[in-house]
């Protein structure tokens, strides 16, 4: 089981080098699965016993199943689709010093710059496109050796090894090749697409590492692969979703854009997607806004996001006391601001389900002098108050271009959103209970 959800979790990583390619890798499996694909844009009629899913933007997806009518709650969890990476600009070509041609890209969300020097990367994403008199998106990867983005030499900066600054304007545009005809890129582009030139309208192209995913270690205990904040949570979450059994209470799997740039867009966790779903489900199955807000207090919600695991050459970035390993199963995620969502409640709640599967839990706190990060928990309870668990599954190198996870951990995840999503929740003046 270990090995085929590695594997498995590998061919999602490779097939994913944009969140647009993510997302299409889920539709494909939830089609292949029976699953309905509902538009925002027309009428929604569910029926008990149905499988549904719906995207926003190419790159946000919801997907849940319709126990029956009288459904208690919605069980969700919701992961991201995007990784920190360089985006192409329009104006792609520029003619560099050195009979050189380079493209003008911009950081998207918070990288490690280092990582992505001195190693082949292409280009994929989406473009508009102009089809039978309408504009269509389509997506795009060139998938072969393109890009690198060159260092210094040693010999030309001698402090290199002390920290040198890099600047995304000058030191990070990849080399596409040499002095020429401007266009070529526009035009690899749009046969890419499979259109002719003038066909691309627009488009949102990123760069992405060519160097595919490995199981790794001396007992393939590690896995090193690019985009595993936040691939590696929205894959065990979506083998867990596909697994539960049917419970009382509706499943849902999210999986957002934007994370890394604060979520704050149409198809963001910050955004109404999530609550729309959720109330459409309930204006087509007939029930009405006060069985709608019953349903959300029997509700709850599992963040899903990558955590820190305790560096071995740097251990003090860590809490002592609750620092996450590799390998060491799945992390519950605590902090005193509330940056991460977890309290007591959804702490026990979702620690009760790991325990009675034999799911092993770990605990990460950030050390208590320093901010740590945030995720889609706190952005999203903004919107949907329900209780909600921020968790993860711990890793290094977080956004590097080659990042570093445990595989028992993938395991771990999938066992315990398998249970998670078979589950349904009562609150009452008494409390609550898993049921
Ligand atoms: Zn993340």
């Amino acid at each position: 089981m270990e090995q085929d959800l590695s594997r498995g979790l590998l061919a999602f990583l490779d097939a994913s080098p944009t969140c647009y390619h993510a997302v299409e890798e889920l539709t494909k499996e939830l089609l292949g699965n029976g699953y309905q694909q509902l538009w925002e844009s027309r009428p929604w009629r569910l029926a008990e016993g149905g499988s549904y899913f719906v995207v926003r933007g190419d790159s946000t997806l919801a997907a849940f199943r319709v126990p029956c009518r009288d459904f208690r709650g919605f069980m969700l969890a919701a992961g991201h689709s995007d990784s920190p990476a360089f985006k192409i600009r329009e104006a792609a070509e520029v003619a560099s010093p050195g009979n050189c041609t380079r493209l003008s890209v911009e950081p998207y969300g918070g990288m490690i710059m280092r990582s992505w020097l001195d190693r082949p990367l292409s280009a994929a994403g989406r473009v508009m496109v102009r089809e039978d008199g309408g504009i269509r998106s389509r997506l795009v990867n060139v998938d072969r050796d393109l890009l690198i983005i060159p260092s210094v030499a040693i010999h030309m900066d001698r402090e290199v090894n002390k920290g040198t600054a890099l600047k995304a304007n000058t030191d990070m545009l990849p080399l596409l090749g040499g002095a020429g005809e401007p266009g070529r890129f526009r035009r690899l582009i749009a046969e890419s697409a499979g259109v002719p030139e003038d066909g691309v309208l627009s488009t949102e192209l990123f760069l992405y590492p060519r160097t595919p995913g490995v199981l790794m270690g001396i007992d393939g205990e590690f896995i090193a692969a690019p985009r595993l904040d936040d691939l590696q949570c929205v894959f065990g979450c979506f083998r867990g979703f596909l697994a539960a059994e049917a419970g009382a209470s509706v499943p849902v799997l999210c999986v957002f854009n934007n994370e890394e740039v604060g979520s704050g867009t149409r198809q963001g966790a910050d955004s109404t997607f999530l609550t729309d779903v959720l109330e459409r489900i309930s204006d087509s199955l007939g029930r009405s806004a006060e069985e709608h807000h019953a349903a959300l207090a029997n509700s709850f919600l599992v963040s899903a996001d990558n955590a820190h695991a305790l560096h071995p050459a740097h251990p003090e970035y860590g809490d002592p006391q609750e620092s996450p390993v590799l390998n060491g199963g799945v992390v519950i995620k605590y902090n005193a601001n509330q940056r991460y969502t977890t309290d007591a409640v959804s702490a026990a709640v979702f620690g009760q389900i790991c325990a009675e599967e034999g799911v092993p839990v770990q605990r990460y706190s950030n050390r208590a002098d320093l901010p740590g990060g945030s995720t889609l928990g706190n952005i999203s309870s903004a919107h949907l108050s329900v209780p909600t668990v921020d968790i993860g599954l711990p890793q290094l190198a977080m956004h590097s271009a080659c990042e570093v996870a445990g595989v028992r951990d993938t395991e771990a995840l999938v066992k315990a959103m398998t249970a998670y999503y078979g589950k349904s929740l009562r609150t009452g003046p008494e409390g609550i209970e898993i049921l």
